[in-house]
């Protein structure tokens, strides 16, 4: 089995029956036909059909030397090729989605790949399973696995010295058996929790305490393992009047462990803080995972301008000088992202094990950029929308004896009324429901604070150059 499809993702998911909470109530029978769940969960295995296309094969399948296929989401690059085809492949999908699953299959099985790939910080080092983690890719890239992941603690303390505080609830391991790893506590977030065969649980980056410092992956459906779910975002469950909600909303879940085993042969590392930070800035987590975030980011930023532009037309605006500023911010946004892209490839390095590392600075500018530049462009079609993001008739309406006047009354200067409304039901969506809300705190925090992430930018640039280059021209007779 190279890739699985849509429905076999979807089988697996439901056998699993893991223990998901929402509203108060266990989730009883096929998590697929939840409603919170059920349109998350199709647009995910929509997006695991795409590798089944016959036209998309050559993206979405890699053959490795010695002629074993996978899916391309978990190669580890060894060439540009294979760096753009990873960029191809990812893209392809986020324009299935407008950009608006971040957890993409592609967004794990690049951590993972990025992991097996960093194997060797683990080599020799105290409480260390490298081992384990070249299983689990062997086996993910095997059955094509789903995964989540989780790494912050819940939001109880965030001082400075909140290490010192022992009343915290973050997951931590309270002891050691032969069978494993007992852990105990919860971790604050995992998207998707619930929708994939695993979760991956590593600490978060900074860690002191020992028994916080582990990392490990184990089946969703682990005796213990609790996933909370939030207020479904799903919308009225109508494609027309939510178009985005009712099929992306990816849920987010808090995770609760009561004295799960980690079976040893699942640990990667546990009790060893200086390995648990070391295996974050020392190996290719960032430049690989970013890569993935960065060209989904770029589509997502095609479709926010495609939405822009459709408004614009439909109300006829273009001729307003703020109106041109505002869709060129959007414009500058764009061509910033695609061009750091590109560069990180540009800037890729072969390592030592031969693996093609692209460069990791333009990728931290380019998702730290992103952190401010989404959150406006959201702002940016509110502006333009104006009235017209909140005076939307419901499709009934338009079904409905006034139907006929409605088309004409709300119709635009290039589009009918209904086609205009559904134009503006997409903005909505997209930057005004709940649903849209969660997409911009996402793209400002998924991948961590906006202001820690601008001072390790500020902290691992070499300014040394810079500073000779400036230097010499005082030094100019
Ligand atoms: C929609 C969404 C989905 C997510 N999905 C996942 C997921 O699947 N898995 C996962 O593990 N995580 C996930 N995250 C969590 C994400 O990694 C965190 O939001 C991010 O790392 C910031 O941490 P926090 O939310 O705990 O904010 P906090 O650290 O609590 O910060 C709150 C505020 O305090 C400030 N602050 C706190 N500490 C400091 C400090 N030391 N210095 C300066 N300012 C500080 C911050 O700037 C911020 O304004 C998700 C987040 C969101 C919003």
């Amino acid at each position: 089995m190279a890739v699985i499809s849509g429905d076999e993702y979807k089988q697996r998911i439901d056998r699993l029956q893991s223990d998901v909470w929402i509203t108060g109530k266990k989730i009883e029978g096929p998590i697929s036909r939840h409603p919170a769940f059920k349109g998350a969960i199709q647009s995910q295995s929509e997006l695991y059909d795409l590798q089944k296309t016959p036209d998309y094969c050559d993206v979405f399948i890699h053959t490795d030397e010695s002629g074993r296929s996978f899916g391309t989401s978990y190669l580890i690059p060894k060439s540009l090729t294979d760096l753009a085809k990873k960029r191809k492949m990812v893209q392809m999908r986020a324009r299935y989605t407008g950009g608006l699953m971040g957890r993409s299959p592609d967004y794990m099985n690049t951590v993972l790949a990025a992991f097996r790939s960093s194997v060797h910080i683990l080599e020799g080092e105290e409480n260390c399973f490298p081992e384990n983690i070249v299983k689990l890719y062997e086996r993910a890239t095997e059955l094509d696995l789903s995964f989540t992941h989780t790494f912050i603690n819940p939001q109880n303390n965030r001082s400075l010295l909140a290490f010192i505080d022992d009343d915290q609830p973050n997951a931590r391991v309270i002891d050691r058996t032969d069978e494993g790893i007992v852990v105990h506590g919860a971790k604050l977030l995992a998207t998707q929790g619930g929708m994939t065969d695993e979760i991956i649980v590593f600490s978060p980056p900074g860690v002191v305490d020992q028994s916080q410092a582990f990392a490990f992956s184990i089946p969703s459906d682990t005796k213990g393992l609790t996933f909370v779910c939030r207020k479904s975002f799903t919308g009225n469950g109508s494609g027309f009047d939510s178009p985005l909600s009712t099929r992306f909303d990816e849920m987010d879940s808090l995770v609760m462990f009561d004295h799960v085993v980690v079976p040893w042969e699942r640990v990667f590392y546990y009790d060893n803080n200086k390995v648990a930070n070391d295996f974050f800035t020392a190996s290719s987590f960032a430049p690989f995972t970013l890569h993935q975030i960065v060209s989904r980011q770029v589509v997502k930023t095609e479709f926010v301008l495609g939405i822009a532009r459709m408004i614009v037309d439909s109300i006829n605006i273009s001729e307003y000088e703020h109106v041109q500023t505002k869709m060129t911010e959007i414009i500058k946004g764009l061509e910033c992202a695609r061009a750091l892209l590109i560069q990180s490839e540009v800037e890729a390095e072969k390592d030592e094990r031969g693996v093609v590392i692209p460069g990791c600075g333009p990728l931290y500018v380019a998702v730290n950029l992103f952190q401010d530049t989404y959150p406006r462009f959201a702002e940016i079609i509110q502006i333009l929308g104006a009235s017209g993001m909140v005076c939307l008739p419901d499709e009934g309406q338009f079904d409905s004896p006034i139907g006929e006047d409605l088309s004409r009354y709300m119709k635009g200067c290039d589009i009918g009324g209904k086609e205009r409304v559904q134009l503006f039901n997409l903005a909505a969506d997209l930057c005004m429901s709940q649903f849209g809300s969660r997409q911009t705190l996402y793209e400002r925090f998924f991948f961590g604070d906006p202001v820690r992430l601008s001072k390790t930018i500020y902290q691992a640039y070499n300014f040394d150059g810079y500073k000779t280059f400036a230097k010499s021209f005082l030094e100019r007779e």
